[in-house]
């Protein structure tokens, strides 16, 4: 067997691979292309301290305590997969790229990487969204003269000090981006393509179960998945209330092109900026499954748990309903069920 990404859902995944009695790199391996172990929040930004995210679940089998909640997530996280990793002796290869995963025949699919081809009977997707930045177009972009860059590579806010910065982006990073950057900048702007939905009721298990069942019903239908957050809505705290007070969160909608000073609107506005930040999201970083031709005529992958429905052999794990620590984890789960199930059914090498 073959899991692609050791972020929360691949770990996930390989945890529950062993417990099942599969022996990493006799029975699986764990392949990813980042150098270190941590998944996506390697790469995150160092302002995004441990002690402002929201909802970070544990990984299965062991739980991460006492951390600083100071201490940037990148270094708290990356340091938790790895003795994660270490602990259950999951023995992930890295780095090594997936470049493409082909059918093999005979029931087998060739997985191929920077390092050689595996040969599997199944395969547990679980590569993210970090991968692929979503940076929509718009008329004139390539003339700005100032800089832009995207939330995958937000350096922090220091670096924008001085500046007139634009924010485009209605989600949990354009808010908190805005948040740390106004303190710094010589102005901030923020457009979004529709208003702001805050959410002002409790950001429960309630709200999260309806959001995950809303993206849940998409993937069933073949439809691409939203992010579960672009669901639930902004959560409305204190931090939240105090920058609408404060200004820094009025918003704009969205410009008609973008010229070598900035934005323009057809009613004539106009803003100038230094740099355009854009925190429009990411999409599933799934290309390297494109030979497989798994897309329906929805656009998306239809999946049904973490199973995809053409191709049963496939497992997507942290992708849609499960991209969220919490949904990764149960994730991991079910597909090393279904796999379990699907061997017994054939039990032949895997
Ligand atoms: C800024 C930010 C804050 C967040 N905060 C929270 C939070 O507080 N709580 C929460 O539940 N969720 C949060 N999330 C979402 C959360 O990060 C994810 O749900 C979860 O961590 C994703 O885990 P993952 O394993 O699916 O992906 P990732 O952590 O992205 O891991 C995917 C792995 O796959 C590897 N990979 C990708 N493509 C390939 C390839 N072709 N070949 C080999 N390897 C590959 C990558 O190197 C990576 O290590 C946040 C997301 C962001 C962007």
């Amino acid at each position: 067997m073959v899991v692609i990404g050791a972020g929360q859902a691949g770990l996930s995944s390989a945890y529950h691979l062993r417990r099942a009695g599969f022996e990493p790199e006799r029975d699986f391996v764990v392949l990813d292309h980042s150098p270190r172990p941590g998944g996506a929040w390697q790469f995150r930004w160092p302002s995004l301290t441990y002690g402002k995210v929201h909802g970070m679940h544990s990984l299965p089998g062991m739980e991460l305590t006492g951390a600083d909640p100071a201490r940037p997530s990148s270094e708290v996280i990356a340091a938790y997969f790895a003795s994660y990793e270490e602990m259950f002796d999951l023995r992930v290869r890295r780095p090594v790229d997936v470049r493409a995963v082909r059918e093999g025949g005979g029931g087998r699919l060739l997985v191929e990487t920077s390092d050689g081809t595996w040969s599997t009977r199944a395969l547990i997707n679980a590569t993210g969204t970090w991968d692929r930045p979503f940076w929509p177009r718009y008329p004139g972009q390539e003339t700005f003269r100032g800089r832009q860059l995207h939330t995958a590579i937000y350096p922090g806010p220091e670096a924008f000090r001085g500046q007139r910065v634009i924010v485009v982006g209605g989600g949990a990073s354009g808010t908190q981006h805005l948040m740390e950057i106004a303190p710094y900048a010589a102005a901030t702007t923020w457009v979004t393509r529709r208003p702001p939905v805050y959410n002002e009721g409790p950001f429960d298990e309630n709200l999260g179960r309806a959001a995950v069942a809303l993206v849940d019903e998409r993937v069933r239908a073949g439809l691409p998945p939203q992010s579960v957050v672009s669901v639930t809505g902004l959560p409305l705290n204190d931090a939240i209330r105090q920058a609408r007070a404060d200004g820094v969160l009025d918003r704009l909608p969205m410009f008609d092109r973008i010229t070598p000073s900035g934005l323009e609107w057809d009613d004539g506005r106009r803003v100038d900026a230094d740099v355009i930040l854009w925190a429009t999201g990411f999409r599933p970083a799934i290309e390297h499954l494109a030979p497989l031709k798994l897309r329906g005529p929805g656009g998306g992958i239809q999946a049904e748990d973490t199973r995809v429905v053409a191709d049963p052999r496939i497992h997507l794990v942290g992708y849609g309903p499960s991209a969220s620590t919490i949904g990764a984890n149960r994730a991991g789960h079910a597909a090393v069920r279904d796999i379990k199930r699907l061997l017994a059914e054939a039990p032949v090498a895997v």
